[in-house]
């Protein structure tokens, strides 16, 4: 692993952590174990400063004869340079031994330690690796605002949204007054979120920069508990609905003392990921505690007025949050599926299909002409894309068979996958003049519908 901020090769390894030999940068560890198995462990590293330690007492390199011609002593000076060069282990004890006045002779091997340590935080209990003083970390992004800003000017310090919700709160009284909703009522937000994450990992699962999706759902005061478990009603039907059935989400009442300070009440949702068991959501009672701090900060009251009780209030609020990144890969990992197939002589074939809810499928049908050459089952094809295009996402596609070509779309989740051919035409049979073969994903299964009745039949499925 290079260093992320100077580049350099030259990163020890510590634990779960990495120090820079070249900049000090240190650096979390994220890469897996089968990535690192070869690289060199401390004990190793002791052993080859040994050697490197014999090497320096050895004697120098004998001096070339003056009567040598040049060309040889460019040749043996390059070889040295060379292997000089591709030693890191050189590089790490250089480093280690830089602004001292020391040598490699002057340094003790220790080797591993193998005696049981207790009361002490000073290793890792998982690997028995030193640890290092403990550090404040950067949770969130950092910049200048103002294309001139000076770095140092703390007025030109922004610092990138780590949730959408604040934004939420700060237009919150622009749409009470504009919209004259009444409690309770809800603003919903979708936006990028940035953290900086200390282990981002697991494709778009944990990222620094992601997808979040919230509601501040404003309440009475005396109405908060409850609502909280109707929202988490209304997220478990929506889980069912894009796809991941809320018998595979593990519902987790958050226990006093893990919530955050001003929430009353939370749900985290769960979901087994390959990886385990992880959070898509979170469904928290955060009481009035934001409001209140945005009126204190801002000096602007933020009160409701209850027209009908005359009061006057800040409303509490019910925040479903969740990742629009983590909920797609966990439709992924729904939809996804290997199926066993064996044709009609016996042979075996696995068929990778995407079973998205037809409302998720990126693309909802897939037009093909049977024959590229027939002009006008190309043509019909051509009309049905055009007429479907408006309504929904369609892919035209006439290259190859056309098993072939279900089978792609089975790999991109598409529901249905509709065929102009010569029965469209009337040729073999005139019944079906006018109809087109439908191939559903899931089952396989194929069916005739008529080209005029399309649109209605899919947008009746597709919703
Ligand atoms: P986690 O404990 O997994 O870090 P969190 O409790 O910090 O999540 P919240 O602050 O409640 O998360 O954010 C709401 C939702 O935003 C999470 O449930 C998750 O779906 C999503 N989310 C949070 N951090 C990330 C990230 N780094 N990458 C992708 N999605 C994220």
């Amino acid at each position: 692993m290079k260093c992320t901020k100077c580049g350099s090769d030259a990163v020890m390894k510590d634990g779960d952590w990495l120090t820079c030999l070249n900049c000090g940068n240190v650096m979390f560890d994220t890469r897996r174990p089968e990535e690192t198995a070869a690289e060199i462990s401390p004990t190793k590293l002791l052993e080859q400063m040994e050697a490197a330690a014999a090497q320096e007492e050895a004697p120098p390199l004998r001096r070339t004869r003056p009567e040598k011609k040049r060309k040889s002593r460019r040749k043996a000076k390059d070889a040295a340079d060379k292997a000089e060069e591709k030693n890191p282990v050189k590089d790490i004890v250089d480093f280690m031994l830089a602004g001292k006045d020391a040598s490699y002779k002057d340094m003790e091997l220790k080797g591993e330690c193998m005696e049981t340590v207790t009361d002490s935080t000073m290793y890792n209990p998982a690997n028995g690796s030193l640890l290092t003083e403990a550090r404040e970390f950067n949770l969130m992004f950092k910049t200048t605002i103002g294309a001139t800003s000076d770095e140092n000017d703390p007025n030109a310090t922004g610092w990138l949204r780590p949730e959408t919700a604040q934004s939420i709160f700060c237009q919150y009284k622009n749409i009470l007054d504009s919209s004259r909703v009444k409690l309770p009522f809800g603003i919903a937000q979708i936006g990028k979120s940035f953290r900086n994450e200390i282990n981002p990992r697991n494709f778009t699962f944990r990222s620094r920069e992601f997808e979040q999706m919230e509601i501040e759902y404003f309440c009475r005061p005396e109405d908060g508990l409850r609502l909280v478990d109707e929202w988490l009603e209304h997220r478990l039907c929506f889980y069912d609905e894009v796809g991941v059935p809320r018998e595979h989400i593990h519902i987790l009442d958050v226990p006093d003392g893990e919530r955050a300070f001003y929430s009353k009440k939370t749900y985290d949702l769960e979901y087994e990921f390959p990886f385990g068991i992880q959070e898509l959501e979170g469904i928290a009672y955060r009481t009035d505690y934001d409001l209140s701090c945005h009126q204190k900060g801002s000096g602007r009251p933020l009160e409701y007025f209850d027209e009908e009780t005359r009061e006057k209030f800040i409303p509490h609020v019910v925040e479903p949050s969740a990742g629009c990144d983590r909920t797609i890969l966990a439709i992924i990992c729904e939809a996804y599926d290997e199926e066993e197939l064996v044709d009609d002589k016996g042979k075996k074939d696995v068929r990778t299909v995407l079973r998205f809810v037809p409302r998720m499928a990126p693309i909802k049908a897939a037009i093909f002409p049977l024959l590229k050459k027939n002009g006008e089952q190309v043509r019909i094809a051509r009309e049905i894309e055009k007429t479907l295009q408006p309504w929904m996402s369609v892919f035209y596609d006439e290259t190859g068979a056309v098993g072939r070509r279900y089978r792609r779309q089975d790999e991109v989740g598409t529901p249905f996958c509709i065929t102009v051919d010569f029965e469209t035409l009337g040729e073999n049979d005139a019944s079906l003049k006018g109809t087109v073969t439908i191939r559903h994903r899931d089952s396989m299964k194929q069916e005739r519908v008529a080209i005029e009745d399309l649109l209605h039949w899919l947008i009746a499925r597709i919703r």
